[in-house]
């Protein structure tokens, strides 16, 4: 059976100072995102213990628990390769072209999605989102790992809005933290996300008039 695994980062813990400090990283990436992948995979092996059971008097938890943790995988794991050392500018190309079409500029889409984020109520993500079924950008505020995200869309772009993003080194201060890592962003990630995910069909009639 297939193991979720911790993927590496791609570079040094150190290496996105200021920014984000080695140690809040090494502790963001080695414990928390460690733990999600750890507890995906028991959720996953309790799922198979369940139905060599026959006993699905737990799945509506089993069930939760695995959107909860796989997403936290995965939101992770794109948010590590969202961030790059020498990150930062402005998207070019084609992205750029679809961010201001769908947000009006590159400033409009940062202060939307930084509001995203700010005003996220306990634990979420923002997430500049790729929606197929109207090939557009979108923001979403992620509640948790798994919540309030529109069906379909892919994410581009995440911001960590927990807690243990920040807390260690802006302690109250998100919004430094937010303000951070438009300085890490690696925007030749971004492209390539958005690429990939034009390619995606979700083959259903027509849904979008324009
Ligand atoms: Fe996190």
């Amino acid at each position: 059976m297939a193991k979720y695994v911790l993927p590496d980062l791609g570079y040094d813990y150190a290496s996105l100072e200021p920014h984000i400090s080695g140690k809040l990283m090494e502790l963001h990436h080695n414990k928390h995102h460690a733990a999600y992948v750890k507890k995906a995979n028991e959720t996953m092996e309790q799922l198979d213990e369940a139905r060599d059971k026959g006993d699905f008097t737990r799945i509506g938890g089993l069930e939760k628990a695995l959107a909860f943790n796989l997403s936290g995988h995965v939101l992770h794991s794109i948010f590590w390769r969202n961030l790059t050392p020498k990150g930062g500018g402005r998207p070019t190309g084609e992205l750029l072209d679809a961010i201001e079409g769908d947000f009006g500029s590159f400033d409009k889409l940062k202060a939307q999605l930084t509001s995203v984020a700010s005003t996220i109520m306990g634990s979420g993500w923002a997430a500049l989102v790729y929606e197929p079924l109207s090939s557009r950008l979108l923001t979403c505020q992620i509640y948790d790992h798994q919540s309030n995200l529109a069906q379909g869309g892919l994410p581009l772009l995440v911001i960590d809005a927990w807690e243990h993003a920040y807390y260690l080194q802006y302690q109250n201060q998100k919004e430094a933290f937010f303000d951070a890592v438009w300085n890490l962003w690696s925007w030749d990630d971004v492209t390539t996300r958005f690429e990939s995910a034009s390619e995606v069909d979700l083959m259903v009639p027509q849904t979008v008039e324009r």
